[in-house]
């Protein structure tokens, strides 16, 4: 990895072993001194583009390996990048997910500009504007993947289930939200275990369920041009579990 592509947080550190001063004198060799992480992407060149809904998945799987791992390479991050995608996109994977802070779809799979077409609404609850997007995604971007990422802990399934449980009301359009992840907490009660962690993996699999309803999603999964995947993000380890 050239030296100038290096996270900045690896120059902190060669800095600190004098290790950037001595690289000053001899650049080439310097850099041959420093072992890259496992499993970053090179960077030298940009990297195909993905047609195959698995090798999209696989894309996010190593980007989620390498950020459990503390690894990440931050891909296509440079100005370069900028540059490149200014002129167009073709993002390799929609991600449906929750607006919960702590997951961000680029940080947690490791990915720059450009990779990801990300839609996030609560609890990831469709509406119209939603489903159209992520066919939008799929049909003229050509975006081989779909993955709706569900994750821990998620506080619409939560306040979902205390309102179920409760004699109160959500105000506002957060009574949608509720009307829309009722069914998956009233299913999380016929099973074993913990209802919440049910309730949101259920969610994701009702979610995938509704999704493949489109006619628009249903022809290119049916031609094999794309995908529809599920998810469960741990807030604790930070990966990614796929279902
Ligand atoms: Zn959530």
């Amino acid at each position: 990895m050239p030296i100038d592509r290096l996270p900045r947080r690896d120059l902190l550190r060669l800095a600190g072993l004098g290790i950037l001063s001595a690289g000053l004198t001899a650049c080439s060799s310097s850099a041959s001194m420093v072992t890259p992480p496992t499993l970053v992407p090179s960077t030298a060149s940009p990297e195909p583009v993905v047609t195959d809904p698995n090798e999209a998945l696989s894309r996010l799987r190593e980007g989620n390996q390498r950020f459990v791992a503390d690894k990440e390479g931050h891909p296509n991050s440079s100005p370069s990048r900028r540059t490149t995608v200014a002129a167009g996109q073709q993002p390799f994977a929609t991600i449906l997910g929750c607006v919960d802070s702590r997951v961000p779809p680029e940080l947690i799979f490791d990915r720059g500009l450009g990779d990801l077409f990300v839609i996030r609404t609560a609890g990831h609850t469709l509406d119209r504007a939603v489903t159209g997007s992520i066919e939008f995604g799929a049909a003229e971007l050509k975006i081989p993947l779909i993955l709706v990422l569900g994750h821990e802990r998620c506080g619409a399934v939560k306040a979902t289930i205390e309102l179920l449980e409760g004699s109160g009301e959500a105000p506002g359009d957060i009574a949608m939200l509720v009307e829309a992840i009722t069914p998956a907490v009233e299913a999380a009660h016929a099973r074993p275990g913990d209802l919440l962690d049910n309730a949101i993996e259920i969610n994701v699999t009702r979610t995938i369920a509704t999704l493949r309803t489109s006619s628009v999603l249903a022809e290119l999964i049916a031609q094999g041009k794309a995908k529809i995947a599920g998810a469960v993000y741990d807030l604790d380890t930070g990966a990614v579990r796929f279902l």
